[in-house]
């Protein structure tokens, strides 16, 4: 089982200097290899042909008569004549370099993929300024981490061949066996993640619980059992700050220093704010996998569309009140990647831990009475849910319900609680 694990590096200057140096020509090698396969996608189309043992769909490239894919195997030869063009490629490590034209090759595959399920797709995008963030060593050459005992403290140095050393935060312990690492540039700091490779976790005790989980505005999730998870208080500090920054950031003039440093001053909020999402989300998923045997949310994806009203925007971009986010108060786009990160975090933890994970059809799952099944049409801004039956209960609560309902009629028997049910 794959398992990462992010720390913050301390680079010096000059480190950090190498850093940003490697990022940039990371992004040139990304952008002249998509140039050169769009060249050819172009001008010859797509077609199928043989790499190895496997059938792969590539776009080929004719030179004099022969057809040759343009393909990952080929651009990696390649490497080798562009770092005879352009000799600072010399410096950096020839995984990276590799691992940087195997991300393009998973972009096109992807693309391909998608062409052939009759989507369509749009074309893979060359990388702007701020859009290449990270690198990669894919196996064990080119770097090395080195640790050492500080009073309590674990204090960590990684190596990075030709770009310098700089300390590691390791606030948690590395664990497994590391695969690749990768750095990465969020804003002005700059992070490692260990991408490791740790045994399966024993699964837990099984549960004879189950739940519906409403996700929701106003609370984080409602539970069928009527137990409700609320958003952290801290979301509204950080939403403040957020929201006086894009103020400011309308003040300063395009294309000026100040606006930049605005900008800056912005996704560090985003940051901080995607952070502390993710640690409390893990903390809220832990306890639900670890108590519940059977976990049934609706599919997000659909909710969206059937539930709240279409987020509205001003000239800025940033998020205006509609009806459903103003209730909680809270910017959607702060809810709206919640609920898919928790859901994520839900189903990984589930599969080590021999949990059940269901996502059912949201459908008037609030409307529906969860105790008689009538329907009973409500706004959304009705928070009660009363049925002429006398069920009398809050309205997610009575949607969380019914979610359950509908994930076990999913699943089956293949639960182990539906034998002692
Ligand atoms: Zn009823």
């Amino acid at each position: 089982m794959k398992k990462a694990f992010k720390y913050r590096l301390y680079p010096d200057t000059a480190t950090e200097k190498q850093l940003s140096w490697t990022l940039t020509r990371c992004r040139e090698l990304y952008n002249a290899a998509l140039a050169e396969r769009k060249d050819a996608y172009q001008q010859y189309g797509r077609v199928t042909v043989m790499q190895g043992s496997e059938r792969v769909v590539a776009a080929m490239m004719v030179t004099g008569r022969q057809i040759r894919p343009m393909s990952f195997y080929r651009q990696k030869r390649d490497l080798v004549d562009i770092k005879e063009e352009r000799p600072e490629y010399q410096e950096i490590a020839s995984h990276v370099l590799q691992d940087v034209l195997s991300r393009l090759d998973k972009a096109f595959a992807a693309f391909f993929r998608r062409i052939k399920n009759g989507e369509t797709p749009g074309y893979p995008r060359f990388k702007g300024r701020n859009r290449y963030e990270s690198f990669t060593y894919p196996d064990g050459a080119g770097w090395k981490l080195t640790t050492e005992e500080q009073g309590k403290k674990l204090a960590g140095t990684l190596h990075l061949t030709k770009i310098g050393r700089a300390r590691v935060r390791l606030h948690r312990p590395i664990e497994g066996t590391i695969k690749t690492i990768t750095i990465k540039r969020e804003v002005d700091q700059w992070y490692v993640i260990f991408s490791c490779e740790v045994e399966q976790p024993e699964p837990l005790p099984v549960s004879y619980e189950e739940v519906g989980i409403d996700l929701g505005v106003t609370y984080l999730a409602t539970l069928s059992n009527g137990e409700m998870i609320e958003h952290p208080r801290y979301y509204r500090k950080a939403q403040e700050t957020l929201e006086r920054r894009q103020q400011a950031l309308s003040r300063k003039k395009k294309g000026s220093h100040r606006r930049e440093r605005a900008k800056r001053l912005i996704g560090k909020a985003h940051r901080k704010i995607a952070r502390q999402r993710r640690d409390f989300l893990h903390k809220q998923s832990r306890k639900l996998i670890k108590r519940y045997q059977v976990l049934v949310f609706e599919d997000i994806q659909t909710a969206n569309l059937t539930r709240r009203p279409k987020p509205k925007r001003d000239d800025n971009g940033t998020f205006l009140p509609n009806g459903a986010a103003a209730k909680g108060g809270l910017n959607k786009s702060i809810l709206d990647a919640g609920w898919g990160i928790f859901m994520q975090m839900c189903t990984s933890k589930a599969e080590g831990a021999g949990r059940s994970i269901a996502k059912v059809d949201p459908k008037f799952s609030s409307q529906v009475c969860s105790n008689c099944g009538q329907v009973r049409k409500k706004e959304l801004s009705e928070r009660w849910h009363s049925c002429d039956c006398g069920a009398e209960l809050d309205r997610d609560v009575n949607a969380a319900i019914n979610i359950l309902a509908r994930g076990k009629r999913v699943l089956g028997g293949k639960h182990p609680t539906s034998a002692t049910a």
